[in-house]
C-alpha cells in the first residue's frame, strides 16, 4: 500500500472517530437542552394554569354575588338583604366582603361595622361595566385588597388569594393582570421582573411562550374574563436544568460514541480478518470447483457444464452465494476468478478427451470484467491442447451490465476471441431492457424464480414468456436455469428453449463424478450406434 493512500486512511478513521464521538456528545447535549427547556415550560405553565383558574374562580363568585343579591329584589341595605350578603360571603372562598356601592361608597356591606367606606375613583372600568377599585385599606393591618362593582353591588377580595400557589423557587417571578386595560394593569403579582406589555399581543383563550429579556415567559389569558397570568423564569434557572440533564445524558452520549467507534473498528477488523482470510484461502488453493450439467432438452445429451466454486475451510465447505458477494465487495473476487480459472485449466482437456465438444461456463463478476487480465485468462485457456472457443462460455450477472458500462470493452474482446457471453440471472430487475440493448451478448439465462413458476396457477405464462419473447427478439440462445421437476422440462421445450441446468438433470458434480458420467454415457451411445 502507498504511503501517501496510507497517510489519507488514517487522516479519514480520525475524522470519522472525532465524529462518531462528537456526534452523540453534541445530540445529548441537544437533548439536555430540550429536557430543560420542557420541564421548565411545563413547570411554568402548571403555575400559570393554577393562578389562571383561581382568578377566574374569583371573577366568577363577584359576578354570581352581584346576581343574586339584585335577583332577591330585598330593600338595598334592608336586614334581610345584609343577611343574604353575609351568607354570600361565607359561601364564597375568594371574596372578603360583599356590599351595595353608590357613587364610590360603599354604603352598607357584610363586614359588622355600619360605616360608609369612601372609595377613590375607580382604577379601571372594564368593556363589561365592571369598576375596579384597587389597593383599598379596610383593614387595620392596612392589608390592601380590590373592589369590584357592577349594578349597585360591591365585591371585595384579596387580589393575593388567586397567587396564594407555592413556587418551588424564589427566582420565578408571577403576576396576574388585566391585559385590555392601558399599561396592561397588574392586580397582583409576585417578583417584580414581569414587564406587563410581554402580553400586549396575546390572543383571549391562548397561551404563549416567549422569549423576553433574559427571561422565558409563560402566559395565558383567560377566555372568559379580562384575566391573564404571565410567569418569567430566569435563562440561569435553565442553565442549571441544563447542567443537571447534561450530567445525565452526556455520559451516556460519550458511551455511544466509545461504542460506535469500537463497533466499527470491530468491523472493520473483521472485514480485514476476512480479507486475510480469503487470501490465505487462495494461497492453500482451499477453492475447488464443481460442474453442473447443462443439458440439450430435446436429446437430453450432456453438451457442458457451468463451474461452480467452492471453499473447503478446515472442517466445513462453504457455499459461494455466502462469500462471494462479500469478496466482490471486497475486490477480491478476481483472485478466486484466477484460481478457478486454473482449476478449469487442470479439468478442461481431461473432459475434452472424452468429448470434444464439452463446454463449460466461466462465471464472472463485474471487477472481472474491467480487467484486461480476464481476457489474457481465457487466452491462456484457448491456448491449451484441444481448447477452442466452443468449449468456453462466460457467464456474467444482469447487475453487471446495471453497474459499469465501461465492461462492454473487456466484453467485446471475450467475444472477439469466439467465445460466447451469456447474461445470468435474468429477469431478477437490475436492469432495463435498453441497457440490455446496448451490450452484445449471445446466451440468456433464465432465472431459477421464473422457472419455478411454471406449473403454477397461469403465472408462468405471465412472467416466462415474455422472457422468451425478448430474447428471442435480441436473437439470443436460451438456457434455463434450476429446472427441478420434469414438467418444467416438458413446458421449456415447448417454447423451443435449447439447454437447461437443475437437479432434475444433476446436481453440481466433481470433476472425476462428471467425467465418469459423461464417459458412461458415450459409451451408451456408441453402443446404441
Ligand atoms: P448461479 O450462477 O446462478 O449458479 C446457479 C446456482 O443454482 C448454483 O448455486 C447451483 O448449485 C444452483 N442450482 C442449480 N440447479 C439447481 C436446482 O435445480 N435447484 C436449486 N435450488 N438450485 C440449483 P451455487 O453453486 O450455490 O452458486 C451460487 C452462486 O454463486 C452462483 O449462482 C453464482 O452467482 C455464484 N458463483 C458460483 N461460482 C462462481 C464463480 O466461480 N465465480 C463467480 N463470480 N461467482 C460464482
Ligand atoms: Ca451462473
Ligand atoms: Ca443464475
Amino acid at each position: 500500500m502507498k504511503p501517501a493512500s496510507n497517510t489519507r486512511k488514517i487522516a479519514l478513521a480520525i475524522v470519522l472517530c472525532s465524529v462518531a464521538l462528537l456526534l452523540p456528545i453534541w445530540a445529548s447535549l441537544q437533548l439536555s437542552w430540550i429536557q430543560s427547556e420542557l420541564h421548565e415550560r411545563n413547570d411554568g405553565f402548571g403555575y400559570v394554569h393554577d393562578v389562571l383558574r383561581r382568578a377566574e374562580k374569583t371573577a366568577d363568585q363577584v359576578s354570581h354575588a352581584v346576581e343574586r343579591i339584585n335577583s332577591s329584589h330585598l330593600p338595598p341595605c334592608s336586614a334581610q338583604e345584609r343577611d343574604l350578603m353575609r351568607d354570600i360571603d361565607l359561601e364564597s372562598d375568594y371574596t372578603q366582603a360583599v356590599g351595595r356601592i353608590a357613587n364610590d361608597v360603599i354604603v352598607c356591606s357584610s363586614l359588622d361595622n355600619r360605616e360608609l367606606i369612601y372609595l377613590d375613583k375607580p382604577g379601571l372600568v372594564t368593556e363589561n361595566g365592571v369598576k375596579e377599585y384597587f389597593h383599598v385599606v379596610l383593614t387595620r393591618n392596612k392589608h390592601p385588597l380590590n373592589v369590584f362593582a357592577k349594578d349597585g353591588v360591591a365585591v371585595i377580595t384579596d387580589p393575593d388569594l388567586p397567587l396564594d400557589v407555592s413556587l418551588n423557587d424564589n427566582d420565578i417571578s408571577l403576576a396576574l393582570l388585566v391585559p385590555s386595560a392601558d399599561g396592561q394593569h397588574v392586580l397582583a403579582s409576585r417578583g417584580d421582573r414581569i414587564d406587563p406589555r410581554w402580553v400586549r399581543s396575546l390572543p383571549k383563550g391562548e397561551e404563549r411562550t416567549y422569549n423576553k429579556d433574559g427571561y422565558m415567559v409563560m402566559a395565558a389569558r383567560s377566555s372568559r374574563y379580562d384575566l391573564a397570568v404571565v410567569v418569567a423564569s430566569p435563562r440561569e434557572r435553565i442553565d442549571r436544568r441544563v447542567r443537571h440533564f447534561a450530567l445525565l445524558f452526556v455520559p451516556i452520549g460519550v458511551l455511544c460514541g466509545v461504542s460506535l467507534i469500537w463497533a466499527t473498528m470491530y468491523l472493520a477488523r473483521l472485514r480485514s480478518s476476512f480479507d486475510n482470510r480469503l487470501k490465505a484461502a487462495v494461497r492453500r488453493r482451499e477453492f475447488y470447483v464443481e460442474y453442473q450439467p447443462v443439458v440439450d432438452l430435446k436429446s437430453r445429451r450432456w453438451t457442458g457444464a457451468e463451474a461452480l466454486v467452492r471453499w473447503r475451510t478446515d472442517d466445513t465447505t462453504v457455499r459461494p452465494d455466502l462469500f462471494i458477494p462479500l469478496a466482490e465487495e471486497r475486490h477480491l473476487i478476481h483472485l478466486i476468478t484466477q484460481q478457478v480459472v486454473s482449476l478449469i485449466a487442470e479439468d478442461l482437456p481431461r473432459l475434452l478427451k472424452i468429448d470434444p465438444s464439452f463446454r463449460v461456463a466461466i462465471n464472472l463478476s463485474p471487477d472481472d470484467l474491467r480487467m484486461q487480465s480476464t481476457v489474457e485468462m481465457l487466452r491462456s485457456l484457448l491456448a491449451l491442447e484441444g481448447v477452442c472457443p466452443g468449449n468456453l462460455e462466460v457467464e456474467a450477472t444482469e447487475r453487471a451490465f446495471v453497474e459499469d458500462q465501461k465492461i462492454s470493452h473487456v466484453l467485446e474482446q471475450i467475444r472477439s476471441l469466439g467465445i460466447q457471453v451469456a447474461i445470468d440471472d435474468f429477469g431478477i430487475g437490475y436492469s432495463s431492457l435498453s441497457r440490455i440493448h446496448s451490450f452484445r451478448f449471445d446466451i440468456l439465462k433464465i432465472d431459477k424464480t421464473f422457472v419455478d413458476t411454471i406449473g403454477t396457477e397461469g403465472v408462468a405464462r405471465g412472467v416466462m414468456l415474455p422472457i422468451i419473447d425478448i430474447a428471442r427478439s435480441l436473437d439470443l440462445h436460451i438456457v434455463a436455469e434450476g429446472v427441478e421437476r420434469e414438467e418444467q422440462a416438458r413446458f421449456l421445450q415447448a417454447y423451443g428453449i435449447e439447454r437447461a441446468q437443475g437437479w432434475l438433470f444433476s446436481a453440481p458434480l466433481s470433476v472425476a463424478a462428471l467425467s465418469k458420467e459423461l464417459r458412461e454415457r458415450s459409451q451408451e451411445t456408441v453402443a446404441l450406434k
